[in-house]
């Protein structure tokens, strides 16, 4: 068997158009979603999804705007910002882009967004409401994982579902939007004790993890949907995902490649979700 490809990539150039004709109907209303981000530290992986989320921004037709702040910034300084931010009615989503610089408190910084402008979900509140079905801002990873799950028809419901990563920013929320679609979920970690047979027993297999490379083909059921939500940089400069692309699409029934598969699709929901904080 070779899998099928969730091709990530054309489905988030779909929901980017989608938001860009939403955008367009706004603007004859008098409203232009806003997002604020905030990127503190020279981080240059961090520079590069700042300026991939911005330039998705300027695409739809939401306005963006950047705060930058040195590596040495103050707690006090970010907290400001957030606040101020937080009181401009133009702004309708605030990402703090992590991860912040060593001797800042992020959860602080993140607990400091308004739950209204929590266009990355990871606010307690957004949490909260993930956790008790209730509707909210959804951190933009799970949800691109599963959009992805919802356009090819994937089975959820009473499917064995089995999430490596737990993650507060992936592999949590995700276990808990599967749940929410009546998948029977396993969460794994690197304390779980023989990966391999819980990962076999999956019919859709998640790896959260950061390992290139860490699920190979003998550790999925065949016909199983495979999702990589890794991102690693290779000694190379080549980019991996944590499955084993080559040998598993030829088990696996499903599976998403790296880069072009999952990546695409956590932009795509942030557009989403500042529309969605624009229009609330
Ligand atoms: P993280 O480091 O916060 O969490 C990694 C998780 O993997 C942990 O829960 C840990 O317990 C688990 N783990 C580590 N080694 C393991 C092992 N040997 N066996 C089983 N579990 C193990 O990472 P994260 O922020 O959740 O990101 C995970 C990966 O996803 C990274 O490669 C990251 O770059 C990528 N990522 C991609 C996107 C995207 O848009 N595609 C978004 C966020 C993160």
């Amino acid at each position: 068997m070779t899998a099928k490809i969730l091709d990530g990539k054309s489905l988030a150039a779909e929901v980017r158009a989608g938001v860009k004709a939403n955008v367009a109907g706004l603007a004859s209303r008098g409203l232009r979603p806003g997002l604020a981000v905030l990127l503190a530290g020279d981080d240059p992986a961090s520079k590069v999804y700042v300026r991939n989320k911005v330039r998705a921004c300027e695409e739809t037709g939401i306005r963006s705007e950047r705060h930058e702040f040195p590596g040495d910034v103050s707690e006090k300084a970010l907290l400001d910002k957030v606040a101020a931010l937080n009181a401009d009615p133009a702004v309708h989503g605030i990402l703090v882009q992590l991860p912040l610089p060593a001797g800042v408190n992020s959860a602080r910084i993140l607990e400091a967004v308004s739950p209204r402008k929590d266009v990355d979900g990871f606010h307690a509140e957004s949490m909260g409401a993930l956790l008790s079905g209730a509707p909210g801002l959804v951190p933009c990873t799970p949800a691109g994982v599963m959009r992805l799950l919802e356009h090819a028809q994937v089975p959820l419901a009473g499917r064995r579902a089995v999430v490596v990563g737990r993650s507060n920013i992936v592999g949590k929320p995700l276990a808990l939007l599967l749940l929410r679609k009546d998948a029977t979920v396993t969460i794994c970690h690197s304390k779980t004790r023989d990966l391999e047979t819980i990962a076999r027993q999956a019919d859709i297999l998640v790896a959260a993890i950061g390992r290139p490379k860490l699920v190979t083909a003998g550790m999925v059921k065949p016909g199983a949907c495979v999702i990589d939500v890794g991102i690693n940089r290779l000694a190379d400069g080549s980019l991996a995902g944590d499955v084993d692309f080559a040998a598993v699409r030829e088990v696996a029934g499903w599976i998403t490649p790296v880069p072009g598969g999952v990546g695409p699709m956590t932009i795509a929901m942030l557009l989403e979700n500042c529309l969605l904080a624009a229009t609330k």
